[in-house]
């Protein structure tokens, strides 16, 4: 049934730049739905040099939460009346809602990246490899500390960005068991690797290309999973060589859904339905 819309409809909504490509409202506005919660979810498209002004509205007009994607992530941290130890430690909040003493804020990637590979393998992983360096690279590692993983190594392809990325936990609570390398030690990592996740946007951009080899993804154990942050288009070629190789395959969707099903509930105060949400954004991607 379509949600209607009345004086008391609350707003809730994701800011970036750019923004109107996400998959966002599709989930919640579904989930809100289904709930009948009188709540509407909306992109709202913020430059960099709005956001401090974008934050001050959202205040005056009683927004009820907000998620945060490329490009304000870190830039929104110093807005924030109060951060969680879990986003701090990440260095980027994607989940914040309104409190008494301002805004709060919290970083859901990281649920969302482990729900389903806790679902996967309860008994967790030994070896993992993370490819890239970038921003979910940051949930992907604390993802992995928080699960007890005893060794992460992150691999990328530009020095200077590796050793800051290194450096950058060093004050953390977290304290990762992280070692960086270059993308040439991958024939000597790999042979020891349970979980390999691709935190690059290759397979997306560019789409068709994987960022291991197929004679690399051969070198992987038997019983390695092959997770690829990655949900559109879904399988990735890393993905298919990995799935075609007999390993396990798992794509972004879930960990897209499981983020944004924390962020709900955090804004709700109340569980929401995961299943209405995968079912809403399946049937957008056609799948
Ligand atoms: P980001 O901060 O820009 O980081 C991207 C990383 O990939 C950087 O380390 C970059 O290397 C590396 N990279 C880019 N192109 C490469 C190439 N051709 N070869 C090797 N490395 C390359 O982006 P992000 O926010 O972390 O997002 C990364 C990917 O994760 C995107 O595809 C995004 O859609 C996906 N993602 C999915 C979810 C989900 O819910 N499923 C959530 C977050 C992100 P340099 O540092 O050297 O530039």
């Amino acid at each position: 049934m379509a949600q209607i819309i009345t004086g008391e409809t609350q707003l809730l909504g994701v800011i970036g730049d750019p923004v109107r490509h996400s998959f966002s409202p599709i989930m919640h506005n579904a989930a809100l739905a289904e709930l009948e919660a009188d709540y509407i979810y909306v992109a709202l498209p913020i430059k960099p040099e709005a956001l401090a002004a974008a934050i001050d509205g959202f205040r005056a007009i009683d927004l009820r939460g907000f998620n945060i994607t490329i490009p304000h992530k870190q830039a929104i941290m110093p807005l924030l009346a109060t951060i969680t130890p879990e986003a701090e430690a990440i260095g980027a909040v994607n989940t914040v809602w309104p409190t008494d003493v301002g805004w709060a804020g919290t970083n859901t990637d990281v649920t969302g990246f482990l729900s389903p590979l806790k679902e996967l393998v309860p008994q967790g992983r030994q070896q993992v490899i993370v490819l890239g360096n970038g921003g979910a690279a940051r949930a992907v590692v604390a993802g992995c500390t928080q699960w007890e993983v005893p060794e992460i190594h992150v691999v990328g392809r530009n020095a200077d960005k590796l050793s800051r990325f290194a450096a950058s936990w060093q004050d953390s609570p977290l304290q990762p068991p992280l070692l960086v390398h270059s993308w040439e030690a991958l024939p000597e990592l790999l042979p020891g690797a349970d979980l390999v996740v691709n935190t690059t946007p290759v397979g997306m951009k560019p789409v068709g290309e994987s960022p291991l080899s197929r004679e690399q993804i051969e070198l992987l154990p038997e019983g390695a999973i092959a997770y690829d942050l990655i949900y559109n288009p879904s399988p990735t070629k890393f993905l298919e060589m990995a799935a075609a190789r007999g390993l396990t395959a798992l794509d972004g969707l879930e960990m897209l859904i499981r983020q944004g099903a924390a962020a709900l509930e955090i804004w709700l105060q109340r569980p929401v339905p995961i299943n209405t949400m995968r079912q809403a954004l399946k049937a957008h991607l056609g799948r």
